[in-house]
C-alpha cells in the first residue's frame, strides 16, 4: 500500500491531501490556519492521510479562479485542443493504473482487482470518450424561406463554472464521469469529491496540470458536504451543478440550486429489481449463467453501486432452483483485505457496516430469515477493518422497509412472483427508479416487460453493461435529467440559435 504522498498530494506523515486552486496545491485560501479531516482506510481502520478540510473561503477561492479562466487563454481553446488535453490526461492515468487502483482500493475498501478492472480503466475510457465527443460535436443548420432568406446556426457556448460533486463509492469513475465532458465542452469546473474517498481526485487534479491545463480551469476543494457541497451549490459564480449521491442530499441540493436556476443534474438512490422469469433458467447452464448474473448485481463493490440489484425477483415455479443456487454462490464469495484475490473487500466505513446490520436486525424483527450477513472471522479480513458478509433477506413482503428503502451494501431481499403483471408489480413499488435487470428468453416479453419497467436503464439478460453514448439517469427519486453521450454535452452546454437574415 502506499507510503508516501500519492500522486498530488504532499509529503506528512500521514501525508496530506490538499485542495487544488488554480493549479496549484492549497491548504486555505484566508491564510487561517489549516483544520483536517482523517482520510480512514476502511480495510484497516488506520488513517491514511489527512485531508484538508474547506470551507466557504476555499470554495470562493476555487470560483473565483474558475471565473476568472473562463476568460484566460482557455477561452481561445479550440474543441481539437481540449480533445487532446483530455487524451493526454487520459493516457496519464492509463500509465498509472497500478498505482491509481492501490489507491482507490486503500481509501475505499474495495478489491484492488476490481479497481484495476473497472474504476480505473472506466475512468481512462471516460476522458477519452468526451475527448471524442468534443472532436466529433456538430450543430444543426436550418436553412428558412428558401435560398438567401434565413439561416438558422445553432452554436454550443460553455455553460460557465460547474460545480460537481460526487459521493464515495466510485470516486475516480463518477468524478471524470462529469470532469471530462464539462471540459471538452468549454466550462470550468470545482469539484467537490466525497470527504470518504478524496485521494483520487487529488491525483486527477495532479494529471490534468501535467497535461497543461490552464491556470483555474480545473479546481477542487476538499470537505464534508455541508461546509464545501453547500456552499458551492449555492455560490451565485456557479452556473450549473451536476450531483450525484444520496436521495435525501439531492433533495437539498435541488433546494439551494433552485434560487438562481442553475442546470441542474441530479444522479441519486436505487433501489434495483433483477427479475427472473422461469423461462430464463430451463436448463443447468442456463440456471448457471442466469444466477451469475443475479449475484454480480447483486454484491459488485459489496453492493455499493446505485445500480445493484438489491431486490431479486424470482417466477414461482423456478424460485427454488433459483434461490438455492443464489445462496450456494453467495456463501461462495470470498471477502478479505482488498489486496487479496477476494470478491469483496471491506464497507467504506464501520458507521455504514452498521447501518447495514441495523437492516438485517430489521429484517429479523419483521419476520424474515436472514442467510448470510455477519463479520467475517479474523482469518479471513483484518478486525479493524468494515468487512461484512454477504446477506440474503427470505420470507418478507416486497412493501417491506428492507425490501423498499436503500441499505446500499452487500443485502438483497428475495421475493416470489407467480405471473408478468405481479413481477412489474413488485419491481415498480418502490419510489426509486433508477435500473432493472430482466432475465428471460421470450423477446416479446423482454420488449413489453422493459416498457413497462419504471427505470431509467433496463439491462435484459445482463447487467452494468455500460455504452458510453446512451443515456444514463434515473425516474422517481432516482434522479433529474440524463448525462452519457450527447445528453452531457447538451447538459454542459447552453445552445444559442443564431438567425440570420440574408436578403
Ligand atoms: P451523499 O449524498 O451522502 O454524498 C454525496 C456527496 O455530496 C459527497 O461529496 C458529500 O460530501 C456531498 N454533500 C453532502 N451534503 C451536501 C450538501 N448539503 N450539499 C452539497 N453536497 C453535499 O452520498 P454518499 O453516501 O457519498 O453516496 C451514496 C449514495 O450515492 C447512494 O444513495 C447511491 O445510490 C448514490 N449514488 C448514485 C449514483 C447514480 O448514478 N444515480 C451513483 C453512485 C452513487
Amino acid at each position: 500500500m502506499s507510503a508516501g504522498p500519492s500522486w498530488g498530494g504532499l509529503p506528512g506523515d500521514p501525508p496530506i491531501l490538499p485542495h487544488w486552486i488554480g493549479n496549484r496545491p492549497v491548504l486555505t485560501a484566508d491564510g487561517r490556519d489549516p483544520a483536517w479531516i482523517d482520510d480512514l482506510a476502511p480495510a484497516t481502520g488506520r488513517v491514511r492521510a489527512r485531508i484538508a478540510r474547506g470551507g466557504p473561503a476555499e470554495v470562493d477561492a476555487a470560483v473565483g479562479a474558475a471565473r476568472a479562466a473562463l476568460t484566460g487563454p482557455w477561452a481561445g481553446w479550440t474543441a481539437a485542443a481540449r480533445a487532446e488535453l483530455l487524451d493526454r490526461a487520459a493516457a496519464l492515468l492509463e500509465a498509472r493504473l497500478d498505482e491509481l487502483a492501490a489507491l482507490e482500493g486503500e481509501d475505499s475498501g474495495k478489491p484492488v482487482a476490481l479497481a484495476a478492472r473497472m474504476d480505473i480503466p472506466r475512468a481512462v475510457a471516460n476522458l477519452r470518450f468526451f475527448a471524442g465527443a468534443a472532436r466529433h460535436d456538430h450543430t444543426p443548420c436550418h436553412a428558412d424561406g428558401g435560398p438567401g432568406r434565413r439561416l438558422n446556426y445553432t452554436l454550443r457556448r460553455p455553460v460557465g463554472v460547474c460545480a460537481l460533486i460526487t459521493p464515495w463509492n466510485l470516486p475516480l469513475y463518477l468524478l471524470t464521469w462529469k470532469v471530462a465532458p464539462a471540459l471538452a465542452m468549454g466550462n470550468t469546473v470545482v469539484c467537490k469529491p466525497s470527504e470518504l474517498t478524496p485521494a483520487t481526485a487529488t491525483a486527477l487534479a495532479a494529471a490534468l496540470a501535467e497535461a497543461g491545463l490552464p491556470d483555474g480551469v480545473f479546481n477542487l476543494v476538499h470537505g464534508y458536504g455541508p461546509e464545501v457541497g453547500a456552499p458551492l451549490v449555492a455560490h451565485p459564480g456557479v452556473s450549473l451543478v451536476s450531483f450525484t449521491g444520496g436521495t435525501a442530499t439531492g433533495r437539498s441540493v435541488a433546494a439551494a440550486a433552485a434560487p438562481s436556476f442553475k442546470k441542474l443534474s441530479l444522479e441519486l438512490g436505487g433501489k434495483n429489481a433483477t427479475v427472473i422469469f422461469a423461462d430464463a433458467v430451463d436448463s443447468e447452464a442456463a440456471l448457471d449463467a442466469v444466477v451469475s448474473g443475479a449475484v454480480r448485481a447483486a454484491f459488485t463493490n459489496q453492493g455499493q453501486i446505485c445500480l445493484c440489484g438489491s431486490r431479486l425477483l424470482v417466477e414461482g415455479r423456478a424460485y427454488d432452483r433459483v434461490v438455492g443456487r443464489f445462496l450456494q454462490r453467495m456463501a461462495a464469495l470470498r471477502v478479505g483485505p482488498p489486496e487479496a484475490a477476494v470478491d469483496m473487500g471491506s464497507l467504506i466505513s464501520h458507521a455504514h457496516r452498521e447501518k447495514v446490520e441495523g437492516y438485517l436486525r430489521l429484517a429479523r424483527e419483521e419476520g424474515g430469515v436472514v442467510v448470510g450477513g455477519e463479520r467475517p472471522s479474523p482469518a479471513e479480513a483484518p478486525e479493524g477493518g468494515a468487512f461484512l458478509r454477504p446477506a440474503a433477506v427470505l420470507g418478507l413482503s416486497p412493501r417491506c422497509r428492507v425490501a423498499t428503502e436503500e441499505i446500499f451494501g452487500p443485502v438483497v431481499s428475495v421475493h416470489r412472483f407467480e405471473d408478468e403483471a405481479e413481477a412489474l408489480e413488485q419491481a415498480n413499488l418502490v419510489r426509486y427508479g433508477l435500473a432493472a435487470s430482466v432475465w428471460t428468453t421470450q423477446l416479446d416479453r423482454a420488449h413489453r416487460v422493459a416498457a413497462a419497467l419504471e427505470a431509467g436503464i433496463v439491462w435484459v439478460n445482463c447487467w452494468l453493461e455500460r455504452d458510453l453514448r446512451t443515456p444514463f439517469g434515473g425516474v422517481k427519486e432516482s434522479g433529474v435529467g440524463r448525462e452519457g453521450g450527447d445528453w452531457s454535452l447538451d447538459f454542459y452546454s447552453e445552445v444559442r440559435n443564431v438567425c440570420l437574415a440574408l436578403s
